[in-house]
Order: C-alpha cells, then structure tokens, then sequence
C-alpha cells in the first residue's frame, strides 16, 4: 500500500503518524510545498508578540525525526502540480530545482489547508503589507517589528487570527486598529457577546472600526495609509490583511473532482472524495455539521487533526465514519477568553430551527474564594426537546473547561435537562457546588418546563408601556450606575410588600443585574397572579447590547 499526502502540517502529518502505528508496511511519502513540516500554526501570533519566545518550539517535527521514528518519507519544498486519476500518479515540483517528477499512489490525501484571502485592491502587496499562514510569513512580520519599529498597525478583519495579533502587536508597544466590515468582531459569538470582548479590546488601546471595509493601501512618506470605504483613512506603519480564508482546491478541481460548498473539496461520511481512492481533510474539505448533518467548512486545527487519524484508520480498513464538526473554538483576548461550539443565533435562523437561549452571567468558582471571575455563558438549545444546539462564553478564568463539558455534551446528543444533572469536579478554588454548566441547565430548563418566561435584550426596544411594566429588583446602589429607562425600581427584598404598586394589567418585564433575582421575582409574580417575564442575562447582557464604542472619527482623518 503506497499512501500519499499533500500537505505536512495539521491534517498531512496526522495522517502519516497514524497510518504508521497501523501499517507497518505500508510506503507513506509526505509532500509539503513548504520548508517546514508540522509547524505550530496557532502559535504564530504569539510568536509575534513575544509570548513564545523561542522560533524552534513553533517546529514541532522535522522530516528527520518523522522519519526516524514513523519511517515517513516526508518531503519539503515539494510542490504538488497536479494529480492523474487514471495513472494514479501526481506530478511534483521540487521548489529548490524547479525540476518536476511522478509519484504513484494507491492511495492520495489532500490536506493542503487554506489560503488567507487577499482582496484585490489597490495597494494590498505594498511593503508593510503581510498575511500571516506560515513561518516564511512569521518570520517577516517578526523581521518588520523588530527592525523597522512600527508605531501604528492596522489589521484588517476581526476574525481569530486578526483579534490573536491586535493582542500580540499591543504587546509589543503598537497602537492598533482593528478593522471589520461586520457591525461585530469574531462571528462565531452573538451580538451581545462579541461585545464583551470589544469593551475588552478597547479597553486594551486596541481601536475597533466595525461596520467598515477596505477600499485600498495607499504609501505615505515611509508608512500607510489604508483607505476605508467609508472615506476614512488610517495612518499605518503595518498592515495585516486576516479577511478568512480559501480552501486550496486548484489540484482537486483540475483533477475533475467534486467540489462543495465556497469551493472546498466535497466529502463523503469517509472523508473521500467524489474519486474513493483520494481523500481530503482539513481547511480545504467540506463535512457535514455536528448538529444540522448539512455541508460546512469549518477551519480549525482539531477537526484537521481528527480527520488525519480517521484517514488513516479508513484506509488501513477499520470501520470508521465522520460524524461531523461543531466548531469548538476558543480565542484569548488580554485577559479574557471568548469560546463557542455548535450554531449561533445567526446560523440558527438560517437554518430554520426552532430554539430558545439562557443567558447566565456567574463566577468560575465560589465567590468567596478568592479570584472569581465574572464569566458570560450562553446556552442554544431545542424549543421542542431542549437538546443543546450551541453555547458561547467570554470570561476570564474557567471558560475553556464548561465550553468544552457542553461540546461534549453536544456530541453526545445531550439535552438542558442533561445539564442539570451533569455532576462535574468541585471545590471552592475551582468550581461552585452548582457548576455555571449546571446553572445554564436549570435556566434553560425552567424554560422548557414552563417554570420561568424568558425576554430577550433585543425585544426591550419594541416594549409597548400600554402593555408592559418595566421592574427593576435591583438595590439602589446598582441602579444608580444605570438602568432600563422608565423602569420602577422595587428591590426584590421590598417586592412581596410593594405588590400593589405594580399594574394588573400589564405584563410585568422584570429584570436585575444579571437574572437570578429576577427569576425569584417572576416566581413570586407569577404565583401572585401577575403576567410577568425575565429579561434574559439581566441588565448586564442588555447594557453589553446597547453599548456603544467609541467613534471612530476620533482616531481616524475623514477625507
Ligand atoms: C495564525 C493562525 C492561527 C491559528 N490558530 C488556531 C487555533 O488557535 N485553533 C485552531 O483550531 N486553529 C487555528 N488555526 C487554524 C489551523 O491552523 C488550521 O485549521 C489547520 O492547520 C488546518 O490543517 P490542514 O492540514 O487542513 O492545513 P495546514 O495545516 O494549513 O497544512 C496545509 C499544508 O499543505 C501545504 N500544501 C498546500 N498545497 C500543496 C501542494 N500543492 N503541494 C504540497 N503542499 C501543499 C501547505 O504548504 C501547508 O503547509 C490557525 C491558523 C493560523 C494561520
């Protein structure tokens, strides 16, 4: 059996390492365009920064140890031109000689990633303009910082790999803007979230330009000058285009295969392509979702890595079938992390499926322990079954651990009324007897059962004062840093006394800071006859909502 594979990092080098363990005999040749096989991709902006210190620990093999210990025959600077189905055959340049030769396979992997997007405009291959991928990339920015000393950057797209470098280009002393054509950055968070982390920024020094695009580069004197479609225009001495990212389909397609959806390669349960002697994994391949079972593309480093190790498994005939990608991810910004798995409201209802959310606001730990933080966490869930649909956090500490106890629970097909029962890891330094996982699971199922009313930040603006009564059962003290305007203040110890204040005949909105007096409130409210409704996640989500960041013209000249 003679395997081939296209491509040396996330999902190549699984594959081959796999594949040995199980294959003793089996001729594995490991072809990468690149110098480097198996570098650390998602370490790069911290390489940057200064947070990984050392360029070595970014090469995590080389084609000497692969060999060495996995008998891979790993090839770098080999560039794979194009592949004969018929012969089964691929025609391979070797970059260093520019001289081209035919490798045969039994088998043939894809696993060529995904390229970031350039835009075609004006300017965008200008000195001082970069994207970041590979370590040639990385070494380039890292040369410009250190030698150059620019002041100011400018990223261009608030995805993951723009907001990790905004991060890393602070540190190391850079006044940066972030650029995003979306009225939000990070798109796998709701609204309301991904604002928690643009207060973060900001608060940072990091500027956030959103609801704006990038016309074109222009040179200034010795820097840049990036020319936004608003008319605005930011002084640079660096630019870094993050806009996404394209499948790398050029040999799939010249090869006549099936091509899916923003033209990755199509798939089928086994990860093989419309040729069943040709597989393809990673940023380049379409799957199908954990949750709809429809075709996505979904770029992250642990679905490529799986998807090398199922590969392998296939070809090496064990019966083992993809059951989809959810999407877990997680980014750090300064001090916080924000984190998702499964569908956002967004994709939820573009997907037609039927869902409610919990928002809760709680610490990681018990709060007299000292370090709580204050975590965000949003659970998506079935309206009919309650079966968890998505979850987001944004928090300081703990976030990585509930993001990743409710993806498995997604996998595992789990519902809210699971969640209440999951019995996770306690003590005070690291958790609360009621785990925040655990809270979600009661809000949510309260829901469901009937046991509580949910309203949402973004019905708050079509309130109608003939109908509703706004209550605050906040104290005084947190009412006087800001409130929902025209709201009655009632402090939830008062409320039982002051019943008779409220209307009979409105529903009555009740809300608090971050929805856990509020429910008691609605408990009493609604035993006592009265039509009452929470407002989801209290006054905190609604605030994050209706924020505000600082304009942009105050950074930026408008021409
Ligand atoms: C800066 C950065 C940070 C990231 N951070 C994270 C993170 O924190 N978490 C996360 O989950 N994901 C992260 N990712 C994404 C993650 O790295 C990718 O999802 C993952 O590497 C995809 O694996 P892959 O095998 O499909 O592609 P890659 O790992 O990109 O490997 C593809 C390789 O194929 C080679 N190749 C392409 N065409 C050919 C050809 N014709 N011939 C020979 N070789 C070819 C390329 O040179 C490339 O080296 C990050 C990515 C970047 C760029």
């Amino acid at each position: 059996m003679k395997v081939v594979i296209v491509g040396g990092v996330a999902g190549g080098a699984s594959v081959a390492t796999r594949l040995r363990r199980m294959d003793e005999q089996a001729e594995i040749v490991l072809l990468e365009r690149g110098p480097y096989i198996s570098f650390a991709n998602c370490g790069l902006p911290y390489y940057i920064g200064g947070i990984i210190a050392e360029r070595d620990a970014l090469l995590v093999q080389t084609p000497e140890a692969l060999h060495a210990v996995f008998a891979v025959d790993a090839r770098i600077h080999q560039n794979v031109r194009s592949i004969d189905r018929q012969s089964k055959t691929v025609t391979v340049e070797d970059e260093r000689t520019g001289e081209t030769y035919t490798q045969s396979y039994d088998k043939l992997v894809l696993s060529p990633g995904a390229a970031p997007l350039v835009p075609p405009l004006p300017g965008a291959d200008l000195p001082g303009v970069f994207t970041l991928r590979t370590i040639p990339n990385v070494d380039a920015i890292k040369a410009f910082v250190d030698q150059q000393q620019p002041e100011r950057a400018v990223i261009v797209g608030g995805g993951f790999i723009g907001i990790e470098l905004a991060e890393n280009l602070r540190h190391r002393g850079l006044d940066v803007t972030v650029v995003e054509m979306l009225n939000q950055i990070l798109a796998p968070l709701d609204y309301e979230m991904a604002v928690i982390v643009q207060q973060h920024l900001q608060s940072r020094g990091v500027h956030l330009g959103l609801g704006d695009g990038i016309k074109a580069i222009e040179k200034q004197g010795n820097g840049l000058r990036v020319v936004l479609q608003s008319g605005r225009a930011l002084q640079a001495d660096l630019a870094l285009l993050a806009v996404g990212v394209r499948p790398e389909n050029e040999l799939a397609r010249e090869a006549g295969l099936t091509l899916g959806i923003r033209g990755t390669i199509a798939t089928n349960d086994y990860l093989q392509t419309s040729d069943p002697d040709i597989y393809a994994i990673g940023d380049a391949a379409q799957v199908l979702h954990l949750v709809t079972h429809k075709p996505v593309n979904i770029a992250l480093a642990g679905p490529a890595s799986r998807q090398g190790r199922l590969v392998a498994d296939h070809i090496t005939g064990k019966p083992v079938r993809y059951r989809g990608s959810q999407g877990t991810s997680i980014v750090k910004i300064f001090d916080l992390a924000a984190a998702s798995t499964g569908l956002n409201e967004r994709q939820l209802e573009r997907e037609g499926i039927a869902y409610q959310s919990a928002t809760i606001h709680t610490a990681n730990h018990a709060g007299y322990y000292p370090g709580a933080a204050q975590m965000a966490l949003k659970l998506l869930f079935a309206s009919d079954d309650g079966k968890i649909l998505g979850a987001q956090i944004v928090g300081k500490e703990g976030v990585d651990k509930r993001i990743d106890v409710i993806a498995v629970a997604m996998r595992a097909g789990l519902t809210v009324f699971d969640l209440e029962e999951v019995e996770l890891a306690y003590a005070p330094p690291f958790g609360s007897a009621r785990d925040p996982v655990n809270i979600a699971g009661f809000v949510a199922s309260n829901m469901l059962r009937g046991d509580s009313k949910m309203l949402y930040w973004d019905d708050v603006g079509a309130l109608d004062p003939e109908k509703d009564f706004l209550l605050d059962v906040r104290d005084p003290s947190e009412v006087a840093a800001g409130m929902i305007e025209g709201a009655l203040n009632i402090p939830l110890p008062q409320l039982r006394d002051r019943l008779r204040e409220l209307p009979e005949d409105r529903r009555i909105v009740v809300y608090c800071q971050a929805g856990q007096r509020a429910y008691y409130a609605y408990r009493v409210l609604v035993q006592e006859g009265f039509d009452a409704v929470n407002l989801s996640g209290g006054y905190k989500t609604y605030s994050h909502a209706v924020w505000r960041q600082t304009e942009f013209d105050e950074y930026s000249e408008v021409e």
